[in-house]
């Protein structure tokens, strides 16, 4: 069984490819509801702006646009394509980059291997995070 901390609120819950329990899952549906009105309705708003009035944790929104799950009305300056940080609405790249990107995936085997070790270091990142948990003591 794969027991994890919860990203959110630290309880132990049994893994099951989320990062977090499912009453925080819960949770974050209701917020994930209150957070696009609240931009639908403030197209201007700032991620600032929505975690301050929707009363949410600034990274669960970033985690909501990176998803893709969410969209901001307009680009603005707290939120940039992770490659060039170009200002962008959702997901983790501008269409430059996302246009990019695709090219250096087609472009064979030599590229790919480096994609692979890309990935890699991202789940060690991952590893070290639940770590820290860890030592921190729940
Ligand atoms: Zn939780
Ligand atoms: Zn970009």
């Amino acid at each position: 069984m794969d027991i994890r901390n919860c990203r959110r609120c630290n309880k132990i819950f049994q893994y099951r490819g989320s990062k977090y329990c499912p009453s925080c899952m819960l949770d974050l549906d209701q917020i994930f509801i209150k957070v696009r009105d609240y931009i639908y309705e403030n197209p201007n708003a700032t991620i600032v702006d929505v975690s301050q009035e929707v009363g949410v944790e600034e990274d669960i929104i970033l985690e909501f646009l990176k998803a893709g799950r969410l969209e901001l009305s307009s680009p603005g300056l707290d939120y940039l394509c992770e490659r060039c940080d170009t200002p962008i609405v959702t997901g983790r790249f501008c269409n430059n980059c996302i246009k990019d990107l695709e090219r250096e995936m087609k472009k064979g085997l030599g590229e790919s291997a480096q994609t692979t070790k890309k990935l890699g270091k991202d789940s060690n990142r991952m590893y070290t995070a639940d770590l820290r948990h860890k030592k921190r003591g729940i």
